[in-house]
């Protein structure tokens, strides 16, 4: 028998037919500070075109067949609720909650400037971790004048780039 709802995260776990008390769990275990993976949804086996996500920003976000809306600063304890009343009603049991258009994600200039500064760190480690370049072996990029790192053709800036499809950021 195929399961009537069932919740699922940003990590690919899925589970059927939760208890309010398994939904809360479900959302407790969600690391608040991975805003990638960090989301938990419902479905209905009735109608799998209305999702209802929480992420750990706290918002709400109703997809009610591709029309988007969202409730800001949305406790677990009421995305329980608004769970279970879209397992019993459906999509006409949640659709008196005060949503407002679009899925409300704003990014704040400090949390851009956080990403920018983790996606820095993470370039740096790993440009670093590569390795030396190599004295005898020339990068193949012309007119690069660079060694080749071990295991490539090229340098480490252009091994870099090749990697990730975007200029090497630092000017070392
Ligand atoms: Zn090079």
């Amino acid at each position: 028998m195929s399961a009537r709802f069932w919740i699922s995260n940003g990590l690919g776990e899925t589970v059927d037919e939760p208890s309010p008390e398994r939904m809360r769990s479900f959302l407790a275990a969600l690391d608040p500070r991975d805003e990638e993976h960090g989301a938990a949804w419902l479905q209905t086996a009735d109608d799998e075109e209305v999702t209802l996500e929480w992420s750990v920003d706290g918002r709400l976000v109703l997809d009610d067949h591709g029309r988007v809306r969202h409730l800001p600063a949305v406790s677990q304890e009421r995305v329980v609720e608004l769970w279970c009343a879209l397992v019993r009603g459906g999509r006409a049991a949640v659709l008196a909650a005060p949503w407002r258009e679009g899925n409300g994600f704003v990014q704040t200039a400090e949390q851009r400037a956080e990403m920018e500064r983790w996606q820095r760190d993470e370039d740096r480690a790993f440009y670093d971790a590569l390795g030396a370049e190599r004295s005898d072996v020339p990068c193949r990029r012309e007119r690069c004048g660079r060694g080749a790192i071990a295991h490539s053709v090229l340098c480490r800036a252009h091994h870099f780039e090749s990697v990730w499809g975007r200029p090497y950021p630092f000017s070392y």
